[in-house]
């Protein structure tokens, strides 16, 4: 078997067992990267050299006996939207082509002190603003299952990576599903945390009420394990969890263990809008759910027909302040002949930001104007503490709720650049997850007929990421769609 087929734990394992070195299973990522790359393109930038560097000094460490992290010589790739000390910080955008962070994010340097092995950083939509990646100012990322088609997004790039075993795990993030949606593009684990569970310091921000970072891994256990080393309260973001409110459990201990008496709540009214591969492979796994113990309930989430639109109305509206900043004086590209300093602005802007994030900036400046403000984000917010509601009320019933991650399998390059609202609309049940600021996991769960993984949505009440991920678990135990992989692998 080659090194590239491995998890992360048994990388790691194997590793630390001294049975391969940390340089040998970073050749190996790379070799897989110059064999695949070419066609995937998920990567913005790639540290070889540093990251032979580290793999050299962890091996070191390990033969002079000294302990070492819980990620020790593994490779990982991290969305660009992540800062990081060195390379550039581009957020998938030309305004920051060039940008060098001075620090790294919080869940970067928690990598790094569990010592695993930064290899590069992904392609991703422009400010995390979008659903198939096809918004990156900088390149096209293919899903790895048919290079014709998007690899989901906005985190596209994590995604493919880990479909096309560029790497075993990497980091992305969330606000709407960029997780989530990919994941279940690409085939693979993608695991949304409670809002407040890993810290966004360093995160470039979006929608800061709804951004969360999160893993990617082809089973549910590299996904506890990368939880495992990056969940936890930062004093630099303090909208992170307090861990006497929240502890913060060992999402590895007991994942294995089938939760006793599971309730699932499903919602009937949902799985009927999404396509009939997608509804088919859904009721399956409830069925095997079903087979394993699990009762399953009937919930009711009377506001998600109205998520989407809030949505859009608060993360445009944060999106808007959040990218004032980019402004060729205090980020990002500078015109280089502009005429006053208004131009300065406006020429900066104009000359480096894509289409899709100039819509958003204009939606949300509108949305937040005087007049406006109580008609549309007053009145959004309204709307997330209903569905916020929804969910706790759910929750009484039932333990997780499991439904589609997306309507449809990975849909074709181009198909829907020239609709927003279509785009838009491909993140109908994610979006929820967000707005209420709960966890949320896609698992593989199905291949529609032309061969395209399908994802499997679980949702749990807020901080209880270790029941989820049992959950998501015993789904993952009882069959096998995560082993599944994409042909170009082969
Ligand atoms: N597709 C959604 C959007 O465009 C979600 C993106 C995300 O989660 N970052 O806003």
């Amino acid at each position: 078997m080659s090194l590239s087929e491995l998890t992360a734990i048994e990388l790691r394992d194997a590793i630390t067992g001294g049975r391969i070195s940390s340089v040998e299973a970073v050749k190996a990522a790379f070799a897989q990267i110059d064999r695949l790359e070419p066609t995937v393109g998920a990567f913005i930038s790639l540290f070889r050299d540093e990251a032979l560097t580290r793999a050299r000094e962890v091996d070191r460490r390990l033969a002079a006996g000294e302990s070492v992290g819980a990620l020790a010589g593994v490779p990982v790739a991290v969305k660009d939207v992540m800062c990081t000390s060195f390379g550039a910080t581009t957020c998938g955008s030309r305004i920051l082509e060039d940008f060098h962070a001075p620090y790294d994010a919080t869940a970067i340097r928690k990598l790094l002190d569990a010592d695993a092995i930064l290899i590069g950083k992904t392609n991703m939509d422009e400010f995390a603003m979008g659903s198939s990646t096809e918004n990156s100012g900088l390149k096209q990322t293919v899903n790895p299952w048919a290079p014709d088609r998007v690899p989901g997004g906005s985190s596209g790039g994590s995604a493919a990576a880990v479909a096309a075993h560029l790497c075993p795990v990497s980091l992305g993030s969330d606000t709407g599903g960029s997780i989530r949606q990919p994941a279940s593009f690409c085939g693979v684990v993608g695991l949304k945390p409670t809002y407040g569970r890993v810290s966004r310091y360093g995160l470039v921000a979006y929608g800061s009420s709804l951004d969360q970072i999160g893993p990617f891994g082809h089973t549910v256990a590299d996904a506890a394990l990368m939880m495992n080393v990056i969940a936890g309260h930062d004093p630099c973001d303090s909208t992170s969890v307090d861990e006497n409110i929240a502890p913060v459990p060992d999402y590895l201990a007991g994942l294995d263990e089938p939760v006793e008496g599971l309730k699932l709540g499903v919602t009937s009214t949902f799985n009927a809008g999404a396509d009939k591969s997608v509804r088919g492979a859904v009721d399956a796994a409830i069925e095997v759910y079903r087979s394993a113990g699990a009762e399953v309930v009937e919930i009711d989430v009377p506001h998600m027909d109205y998520a989407i639109a809030a949505y859009y109305v608060i993360a445009t509206a944060e999106a808007s302040s959040n990218l004032a900043r980019y402004d060729g004086v205090h980020y990002g590209h500078r015109t280089s002949n502009p005429a006053d300093y208004v131009e300065v602005y406006s020429k900066s802007r104009e000359e480096a930001l894509g289409q899709e994030v100039k819509r958003r900036i204009m939606l949300g400046t509108y949305a937040l104007s005087s007049g406006y403000y109580d008609a549309y984000y007053l009145k959004a917010l309204k709307v997330r503490n209903l569905i916020r509601g929804d969910f706790v009320r759910a929750f009484e019933t039932c333990d997780a709720i499991v439904m589609p991650v997306a309507p449809t399998t990975a849909f074709k390059i181009g198909e829907k650049t020239d609709d927003p609202l279509k785009m838009y609309l491909s993140d109908i049940y994610t979006i929820s997850a967000n707005l209420a600021g709960i966890p949320g996991i896609s698992v593989p769960c199905g291949l529609d007929g032309a061969n395209l993984p399908i994802g499997l949505q679980l949702l749990a009440p807020a901080f209880s990421e270790a029941k989820l991920l049992r959950v998501a678990r015993m789904f993952e135990a009882a069959t096998d769609w995560h082993t599944k992989r994409p042909a170009l692998v082969e």
